[in-house]
C-alpha cells in the first residue's frame, strides 16, 4: 500500500486518502496555480500510526524521505543546507475541514547552525531569526505540548523592553535575543536541547500532527459535527514561502464571496510582513483585502483572477489562504467556504443563475441545519461578549433568546417583559407561560420531552436536559455545574440551536426570509415527491406552517386545546364525573371550543387535509397534584377534597405511557369520541357553508388491534354521516389510525382493511420498540453515546434498522390489502433529514413536522428525490 503522495500525483477527488487540504493542494498544482510544492502523508498512514502503537513504520519513513529528496530536486534546496536550506511546513488536513482543531508546524528544518550560516548569505537575515523563533515556539507547543504562553511572555517582555507594539518592528538583534531565550526555555522545559536534526524534527512533527487528531478539541468538534473518529488526518509537508521576508511580503485569507451575506464580492484580510496565523491571532489588525490593490496591484489582480479560476473550477464559493513572498503570490489552501444560512441560499441561487450549477446541485449543497438559521432569531455576534457560557444542554428548539430567569409561570409580573422559564421539566399546565417566555430551559427531559415538543411547535427557543443544573425552588436560584448561582430575575441567554446557556443578556437579530429563499424553496417543491404537512394544534401555528409551505396538517393534538383556564375546568369536571350523564354534560360544554378551534384549522388549511387525533394522554395529566391546587379544584367542582384525592389516586398508574390512554380512553368512555366527532363534523359543515374546501381526517391513536379500531369507527362514521345528512352537506372525510404500537405494525394488513390512512407515530413507536420511555431516556442515553453503544438519539434520528423495519413491514402489509391507503409519519422524525430520506425511499405519501421545520423537510424531501433519481 502506498502511503505518501506527491502533490503532482493527487487530485481533488482523493480527499479520503489525502484529506481535503492535500487533495485541493494537488488539484491546484494540476491547474498550474502558484502552489509551493510538497507531498501528503495519507490518512491511512495516520491510522497505521495508531495501529502500530504510535510509531511510524520504516516503509512509511522511507516513502517520506524519498519524497523529501524529490522535493530537494524540485526546489534546488537541501534539508539542513547552510546556504540554501529546504524549510517546510507540516500541516494537518482531514477528509473534511476542521478549522483550527488540529496542529501545524511552520519553518521546519531550521537549527542553530543553519540559522547562523544562512543569515550570513541573505540580504535580510531578520526573517530567518523571525522564522526560527516561530518554529521553536510551534514545535514546543505542538510536538511537546509545552505551554505557548510561556513563550508569548518572553516575546512580550522583549517587545516592551524595546518599546514596540508589534513583532514586525523587532530588529534582527532583538529577534536573536528572543531566539536565545526561547532555546533556554525549551531546554528548561524539556531537559534536552532543541532538536537540531531536520529529519528528526520532521518525523516528530508528523507524529504530533497525527496525535492532534485525538486532541480534546478535535474530538469535541467531531462529535458536534458527526465526523467519524475512524477517519484520521493526513499530513501535508510543503516547501515554505516567506510572508515575513520583508515589507513586500505578507499573508492573508479570503473568501471569494461574502460568507455572511453571500454577496458576490471578495471578502478577506491580509497583513504585510507576517506569517501563518498572524492574521487570525489578532496581534495586529489586518487590512481589508481590497486595499491590497493599492499596495501591490499586480498581486491583487492575479489573486482576483485565481479566485475566479477556482470558483469556476470547483463551482462553489472558496475559502483561500495565500502568502506573498517578495511580491510573488502563492496559494496555500482552498476549500469550499463555510457560510451562514442566508449566504448559503443566496450563493446557491446565484450560482444557478450564473450557469455554474444546476438547481439539483444547489439543493443538494444547502445543509438543512443552515436553513434553520433563516427561520429563527440568532444572537447578534457583536453582542456575544455580553454573555458567558455557564452550561450546555440539548439543542431542543432552535433560535436564540434572552430574558430574566423565572422558575414558575405564576411569578411572571409583566407579560411584555423578557423571561426565560427555567424548570426541572415542564408539564402541560405550563403551556401558557411557555408562550409568554422568550425561551425555555429544563433540567430533565430529552429531545421529545414535553418542553421540547411544545417549544418547537411554538417556535420558541428551548434548551432541555441540562442535567448539570440544580434548581432550588425555595430560594429561587439555579446552580450550575461550576457552582455559579443564578437568581430569579438575573438575565440569561439561550441558544436553542447549540444547547448553550449563557449568563448575561445577548442581543438577538430577527430572521430575514428574502426573495432568494422563496426561489430556492420553489425548486425544492418542484423536485420533491413527499408531501410535507405540519403538526399544529391552533390557527396561529397552522398559519406559520402555511407560510413555511406546509400542505395540510398531519397531526393536531386535540388535548392541547384543553389547557386554557376555562376549558381545563370543564375538562376536569368531565374527568371526575361519576356517571355517563354527568360526563356528557361536561363534554357538552367543551364541544363549542373544540369546534371553534377546528374551524380555525380548516380555514387556514383551505383545500388541504387536516388530521385530527382524538384524545390521547392519560387523564391524570390533566389533574393537579399540589395540595393547594387540589383544594381549590375540589371547591370549584363542589366536591370534597378527599373525593378528589381518591379520584386522582385512582388514575395514578405505574406505567402511564403504557396505561389507560389513546383509544383505550375512547373505548371506555365512548361519549368522548362522540363529542370529538361532533366537533369535527359541525366545524367542517360550517366551513363548507363558508365556501372553504375541508378535508377532515380523523385519527385514532394507540391502536394495537383491529377490533379497537373497528369499535371506534363504528361510532364515528354513523354519527358523522347522520350529521352531514341532517345539515344537508356532503364532504369527504377519512378515518385512520396512528401506527405507534409494534403490534399494530405487525398486523397492519388487518387494520388497513378498515383504515383510510396510517400515520406512523414514530415518537411512541420508538419508545415502544426500544422499551424505554422518551421522558426518562435522557438519564442514560448520554452514557450510551459516550460508550458508543448508540451513535444517535433514536428519538431524533429514526432507527432505520429497528423502528424503520416495523414501518417497512407495516407499509408492505397495508398496501397489499389497501393500495390506495395514505401513509405518512408524524413524529419528531418528520422533520429530520435521514428519516425523511427513509420515508421517501419507502414510497410513503407524506411527512408531518412542526411548523418551523417545514422548510427543512421540504428541502430534505427534494434531496431524497434527487438522490433516488441519481441512483436509478
Ligand atoms: P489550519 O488548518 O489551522 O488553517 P494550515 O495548515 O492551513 O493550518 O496552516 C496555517 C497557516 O500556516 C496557513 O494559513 C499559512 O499562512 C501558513 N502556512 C502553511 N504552510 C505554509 C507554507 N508552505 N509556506 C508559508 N506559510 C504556510
Ligand atoms: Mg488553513
Ligand atoms: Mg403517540
Amino acid at each position: 500500500m502506498k502511503y505518501v503522495y506527491s502533490f503532482k500525483e493527487g487530485n481533488k477527488d482523493m480527499k479520503n486518502v489525502l484529506g481535503g487540504k492535500g487533495a485541493n493542494l494537488a488539484e491546484m498544482v494540476s491547474l498550474g496555480l502558484p502552489v509551493p510544492m510538497g507531498f501528503t502523508v495519507s490518512c491511512d498512514a495516520c491510522l497505521k500510526y495508531y495501529e502500530d502503537e504510535m510509531s511510524i513504520s520504516s516503509n512509511i519513513c522511507d516513502e517520506i524521505f524519498l519524497q523529501i529528496s524529490e522535493l530537494e530536486k524540485h526546489t534546488g534546496k537541501k534539508f539542513g543546507d547552510y546556504t540554501n536550506p529546504l524549510l517546510v511546513s507540516v500541516r494537518s488536513g482531514a477528509r473534511v475541514s476542521m478549522p483550527g482543531m488540529m496542529d501545524t508546524v511552520l519553518n521546519l528544518g531550521l537549527n542553530d547552525l543553519v540559522v547562523e550560516k544562512f543569515s550570513g548569505v541573505v540580504d535580510n537575515p531578520r526573517f530567518i531569526y523571525d522564522s526560527y523563533r516561530r518554529f521553536i515556539q510551534m514545535f514546543a507547543d505542538v510536538v511537546k505540548g509545552f505551554d505557548r504562553s510561556l513563550f508569548e511572555e518572553i516575546l512580550d517582555k522583549v517587545k516592551s523592553e524595546k518599546d514596540v507594539a508589534d513583532d514586525a518592528m523587532l530588529s534582527v538583534d532583538d529577534l536573536k535575543v528572543v531566539v536565545a531565550l526561547f532555546l533556554d526555555l525549551y531546554e528548561k522545559l524539556d531537559g534536552d536541547y532543541f532538536p537540531q536534526d531536520p529529519k528528526e524534527q520532521l518525523m516528530e512533527a508528523i507524529k504530533a500532527v497525527f496525535r492532534s487528531w485525538n486532541n480534546e478539541r478535535a474530538i469535541f468538534y467531531r462529535k458536534m459535527n458527526d465526523i467519524p473518529d475512524s477517519w484520521g488526518t493526513a499530513v501535508n509537508v510543503q516547501e515554505m514561502v516567506y510572508g515575513n521576508l520583508n515589507n513586500d511580503s505578507g499573508t492573508g485569507v479570503a473568501f471569494t464571496r461574502n460568507p455572511a451575506t453571500g454577496d458576490n464580492k471578495l471578502f478577506g484580510e491580509y497583513l504585510m510582513n507576517a506569517q501563518g496565523e498572524d492574521v487570525v491571532a489578532g496581534i495586529r489588525t489586518p487590512s481589508d483585502i481590497t486595499t491590497l490593490n493599492d499596495v501591490m496591484p499586480d498581486c491583487y489582480k492575479e489573486f482576483c483572477d485565481i479566485c475566479k479560476v477556482l470558483e469556476n473550477h470547483y463551482r462553489d464559493m472558496q475559502d483561500m489562504e495565500f502568502t506573498i513572498e517578495n511580491k510573488k503570490l502563492y496559494i496555500l489552501q482552498t476549500r469550499s467556504g463555510k457560510r451562514t444560512g442566508a449566504a448559503a441560499v443566496k450563493i446557491a441561487v446565484d450560482l444557478v443563475n450564473e450557469g455554474l450549477i444546476t438547481k439539483e446541485e444547489a439543493l443538494m449543497r444547502v445543509d438543512g441545519k443552515l436553513l434553520d438559521q433563516l427561520l429563527h432569531k440568532t444572537f447578534d455576534t457583536s453582542s456575544l461578549k455580553n454573555g458567558k457560557v455557564i452550561a450546555k444542554g440539548l439543542a431542543a428548539s432552535p433560535g436564540a433568546s434572552y430574558g430574566k430567569v423565572v422558575f414558575d409561570v405564576n411569578d411572571i409580573v409583566n407579560k411584555d417583559d423578557d423571561y426565560i422559564l427555567v424548570k426541572l421539566e415542564t408539564s402541560p399546565e405550563d403551556i401558557e407561560g411557555m408562550a409568554i417566555c422568550n425561551g425555555i430551559l429544563t433540567v430533565r427531559g430529552g429531545m421529545t420531552s414535553h418542553a421540547a415538543v411544545v417549544a418547537r411547535g411554538m417556535g420558541t427557543c428551548c434548551v432541555c436536559g441540562c442535567e448539570e443544573l440544580v434548581i432550588d425552588s425555595a430560594s429561587k436560584t439555579l446552580t450550575t455545574g461550576s457552582s455559579i448561582v443564578v437568581k430569579e430575575g438575573d438575565y440569561i441567554s439561550l441558544d436553542g440551536s447549540t444547547g448553550m446557556v449563557y449568563l448575561g443578556k445577548i442581543d438577538t437579530v430577527d430572521p430575514a426570509i428574502g426573495g432568494d429563499f422563496k426561489t430556492f424553496m420553489s425548486w425544492a417543491d418542484d423536485i420533491k415527491k413527499l408531501e410535507v404537512r405540519t403538526n399544529a394544534d391552533n390557527g396561529r401555528d397552522a398559519r406559520v406552517a402555511r407560510d413555511f409551505g406546509a400542505c395540510g396538517i398531519g397531526l393536531c393534538r386535540t388535548e392541547h386545546m384543553f389547557f386554557d383556564e376555562e376549558r381545563i375546568f370543564n375538562f376536569r369536571k368531565m374527568i371526575v364525573a361519576d356517571t355517563v350523564s354527568e360526563r356528557e354534560a361536561a363534554l357538552e360544554l367543551i364541544l363549542p371550543y373544540q369546534k371553534h378551534d377546528f374551524m380555525d384549522l380548516f380555514r387556514e388549511m383551505d383545500g388541504y387535509p387536516v388530521t385530527i387525533r382524538f384524545l390521547d394522554p392519560p387523564l391524570h395529566e390533566f389533574l393537579p397534584n399540589k395540595e393547594d391546587e387540589i383544594a381549590t379544584l375540589a371547591n370549584d367542582l363542589s366536591v370534597s377534597v378527599s373525593f378528589l384525592k381518591n379520584k386522582i389516586d385512582s388514575l395514578k398508574e405505574f406505567n402511564p405511557m403504557m396505561g389507560h390512554r389513546g383509544c383505550r380512553l375512547s373505548i371506555t368512555y365512548p361519549e368522548i369520541v362522540a363529542m370529538q366527532t361532533k366537533a369535527v363534523c359541525l366545524a367542517a359543515i360550517e366551513c363548507v357553508k363558508d365556501g372553504i374546501s375541508v378535508k377532515p381526517h380523523i385519527m385514532i391513536p394507540l391502536v394495537g388491534d383491529v377490533n379497537e379500531f373497528k369499535y371506534l369507527k363504528d361510532i364515528i362514521a354513523p354519527l358523522f354521516d347522520s350529521l352531514l345528512l341532517e345539515h344537508n352537506v356532503s364532504l369527504d372525510y377519512k378515518i385512520g389510525t396512528m401506527i405507534e404500537i409494534p403490534r399494530a405494525a405487525l398486523t397492519a394488513d388487518e387494520i388497513a382493511k378498515e383504515a383510510d390512512f396510517f400515520s406512523f407515530g414514530t415518537n411512541d413507536l420508538t419508545q415502544m420498540t426500544y422499551g424505554f420511555s422518551r421522558d426518562d431516556a435522557s438519564k442514560f442515553l448520554n452514557c450510551y453515546y459516550d460508550k458508543k453503544i448508540f451513535l444517535n438519539d433514536p428519538f431524533v434520528r429514526l432507527d432505520i434498522n429497528g423502528v424503520g423495519e416495523l414501518i417497512k413491514i407495516a407499509t408492505a402489509k397495508a398496501r397489499s390489502v389497501n393500495p390506495k391507503i395514505d401513509l405518512g409519519i408524524c413524529g419528531e422524525h418528520g422533520g429530520e433529514e435521514t428519516s425523511i430520506k427513509f420515508c421517501n425511499d419507502l414510497g410513503l405519501n407524506y411527512v408531518s413536522c412542526s411548523p418551523y421545520r417545514v422548510p427543512i423537510a421540504r428541502l430534505a424531501a427534494a434531496k431524497a428525490a434527487i438522490m433516488e433519481n441519481d441512483n436509478k
